[in-house]
């Protein structure tokens, strides 16, 4: 099977001058997963993700934008096509990169989802990285929270290793001026992203309420069960969330062989894919 990564950096509009810095933090973060392709679609994913979550210039881990409060709650998401396991944290304070959280939840197997003070426990108590939550903050992003910009740029990849398994990996600070405690779709299997092998496996960004009320993702891959071509199910996708919701958003699909695929209705959304 050919080996595939898609990365994704946010859909949104953000100003014209940060198109370049954001594209560049995409393409490193997908040289950063690309070499763990031959570990499997899983490695491969959370690496990049992790990539992501240090680029100041994108809505997650450094850089995710503030609550209405002035806080960052960070959520994140994994899940693999094989066994259909899946983890994910949501609106995490103190956790360095919030995909290792959900990556350890994976693996532990016994929940899905852990939220705030219980998800920095398990953290704590599994030797996961902490960091300071002044960490993950930037200029940009209280300028953004000053202008109730309204910033929602989620950061995700999708791949597919050579024996065909597939993964998928989102990270997001949500979306400025969110309430506090608000979860979006991002750390929801089903809705922000979601893999099963041999039919395909999304990610989404964009107003998570919109994603999750269609349960995009799940649908998205149901159709790959079914035979579509992954360019029709992303473009179907985004069609479907804006004619249902008036949202706009962006997804990156791999299906189980084949090119990648992605599609968005914002005025931007930097990608970057790899074909093995
Ligand atoms: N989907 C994210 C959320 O609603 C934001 C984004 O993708 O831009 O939290």
């Amino acid at each position: 099977m050919r080996p595939a990564l898609i990365v994704h950096g946010g859909a949104g509009s953000p100003p014209t001058e940060e198109h370049a810095e954001r594209q560049a933090a995409v393409d490193r973060s997908l040289e950063a997963g690309w070499v763990r392709i031959g570990e499997g679609a899983l490695e491969a994913v959370v690496a990049t993700v992790r990539a992501l979550e240090d680029e100041p210039a994108l809505n997650a881990g450094i850089g995710a934008c503030f609550n209405r409060d002035g806080f960052i709650e960070l959520d994140a998401g994994v899940m693999e096509g094989t066994g259909l396991r899946a983890g994910a944290v949501g609106a995490v304070r103190d956790v360095r990169h919030p995909v290792e959280l959900a990556r350890a939840l994976l693996e532990d197997g016994r929940h899905v989802l852990l939220v705030a003070d219980g998800a920095s426990a398990y953290a704590r108590d599994h030797g996961v990285e902490m960091a300071d939550p002044t960490l993950f903050e930037t200029p940009r992003q209280r300028r953004n929270l000053e202008r109730l910009l309204v910033e929602a740029d989620t950061v995700g990849a999708v791949a597919r290793d050579v024996e065909g398994h597939l993964a998928v990996a989102v990270s997001t600070g949500g979306v400025t001026g969110k309430l506090p405690g608000r979860l979006g779709d991002s750390p929801v299997p089903g809705a922000g992203f979601y893999a099963q092998d041999g039919a395909g496996a999304i990610c989404g960004t964009g107003l998570g309420e919109a994603f999750l009320r269609l349960v995009l993702s799940h649908l998205a891959v149901v159709e790959l069960m079914h035979g579509m071509a992954p360019d029709e199910v992303a473009r179907g996708a985004i069609e479907h969330l804006e004619a249902k919701t008036g949202a706009s958003g962006g997804v990156i699909v791999v299906g189980a062989e084949g090119e990648p695929a992605f599609a968005f209705n914002t005025p931007f959304m930097p990608v970057a894919m790899r074909v093995g």
